[in-house]
């Protein structure tokens, strides 16, 4: 069934009243909260599009970095997990994971675990006394002891400054293009140096336009697991984790709170050097000798000339392309969340733009929750990943069923 038979969008279906919280987005996050909540008895409205950010903002035909494992939604239950799904539909889960699956299976998760989403968007998050007004697009207004903004990665698109003012016919985000066709026969740079720039010029190249892969530093690429050494000995050298194998990754996935107590500049090390772009060793073989590459090549000036884009790198050398593809990725920055009302805005203290999160993902104003990517300076680099969704999920809900019950009494 499709989603939007699924998705309630009646005004009417939710009355203006007060709930114990409103859950702001309907990705992955969001839809496994709000199924920890509804688990609770609480009083739950989710708005948002189901699964938009996928259905919408990634390529056709990706494949995930992440293995299917490491990519379920949660429910208290687990009920509805990745596997569960494989086995009602009669499948077997591969890696790499087409994103197509991955959204069919987080619709279904949607369906069964949380089938009441509105999709109306929120246009303003107040704080007036002890409540949240939240408002929505359509003028409805609300009232909620507390919210769980799960707003994803849309928001923080980061387009460095020196593209800025070109226009959008000459250079777009990686996240503008759901269909890479329409590129067929063009020359297109893709600047940048993780897994969307270089998925984004595989896809290109196999849609038939001619690829120039830009990056600033030197490629990097996530290890395989050497097979040629026994079983244990590999899992005792680097364990199995789901977003790579490796010590710190599995550490990182187990105890994201210790990960809040490392102190700053370690926290800020991990999240940008360490855990910074890299891309999956099975796409080498759809870039190497199919894509141009030219690494550690700054850029330094863009401009137009005859309706195609000139760059210059540092070293003076030029490239001329009919169009840049910006796959530069995505940086915190609350200011963007245009939902929160400015006095809230400035009421929450933050650390690099992102909100300081207590070990219960709230921020400094009470009962106002941060999930996904808005939480990684606080919990980690899994959280920018499905994989953090349910200890997320978990932990938000009992913080919340403690706060609605203190406040009942
Ligand atoms: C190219 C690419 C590839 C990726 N590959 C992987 C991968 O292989 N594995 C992995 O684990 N992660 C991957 N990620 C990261 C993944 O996209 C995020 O971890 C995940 O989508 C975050 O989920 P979320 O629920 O926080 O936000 P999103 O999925 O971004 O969802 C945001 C939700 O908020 C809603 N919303 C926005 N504004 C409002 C509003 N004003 N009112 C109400 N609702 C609103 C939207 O409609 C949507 O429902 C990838 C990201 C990119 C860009």
């Amino acid at each position: 069934m499709s989603v939007s038979l699924d998705v309630q969008k009646t005004q009417d279906s939710l009355p203006t009243e007060h709930y114990d919280v409103v859950v702001v987005g309907a990705g992955p996050y969001g839809l496994s909260a709000a199924a920890h909540l509804l688990a609770q008895n609480l009083k739950v409205a989710v708005f948002g599009k189901p699964i938009y950010f996928w259905r919408e903002h990634m390529p056709k035909g990706m494949l995930l970095r992440s293995y299917w494992w490491a990519t379920d939604l949660s429910d208290p239950q687990g009920a509805y997990s990745f596997d569960r799904y494989f086995q009602a539909i009669g499948a077997q889960g591969t890696d790499p994971l087409p994103v197509e699956t991955f959204i069919d299976y987080a619709l279904w998760f949607q369906k069964n675990a949380v089938p009441n989403v509105d999709e109306t968007y929120v246009s303003c998050v107040e704080r007036v006394g002890k409540q949240f007004v939240v408002t929505l697009e359509d003028g409805r207004v609300l009232h909620s002891r507390t919210v769980v903004m799960a707003t994803g990665l849309q928001y923080y698109r980061y387009c460095p400054a020196e593209y800025e003012h070109m226009p959008v016919h000459l250079v777009s985000h990686s996240s503008e293009h759901h269909c890479l066709d329409t590129f067929a026969n063009k020359v297109v740079a893709v600047v940048g140096g993780g897994q969307a720039a270089l998925e984004t010029s595989a896809l290109l190249h196999e849609n038939g336009a001619t690829v120039h892969l830009v990056s600033r530093h030197p490629l990097r690429w996530i290890p395989y697991a050497n097979m040629r050494i026994p079983a244990l000995l590999r899992q005792l050298r680097a364990p199995k984790a789901g977003m790579g194998s490796g010590w710190l990754n599995l550490l990182l996935e187990k105890y994201p709170y210790a990960f809040q107590r490392l102190p700053r500049n370690t926290r800020d090390y991990v999240l940008t050097t360490r855990h910074g772009p890299a891309g999956s060793p099975w796409l080498k073989n759809r870039v190497f000798n199919k894509v141009t590459i030219q690494e550690q090549k700054p850029i330094t000036a863009v401009e137009a000339v005859d309706g195609r884009v000139r760059l210059t790198c540092a070293n003076g050398e030029t490239l001329t392309v009919d169009h840049v593809i910006l796959a530069t990725g995505y940086r915190t920055d609350l200011t963007r969340l245009s939902m929160l009302h400015p006095q809230l805005l400035t009421s929450i203290r933050t650390y690099m733009k992102s909100p300081e999160l207590n070990p219960w993902f709230e921020s400094s104003v009470s009962g106002l929750y941060f999930i996904g990517f808005s939480a990684a300076r606080s919990f980690g680099p899994f959280y920018r990943f499905v994989i953090g969704d349910a200890a997320a999920a978990r932990r938000v809900t009992s913080a919340i069923v403690r706060q609605v019950a203190h406040s009942r009494r």
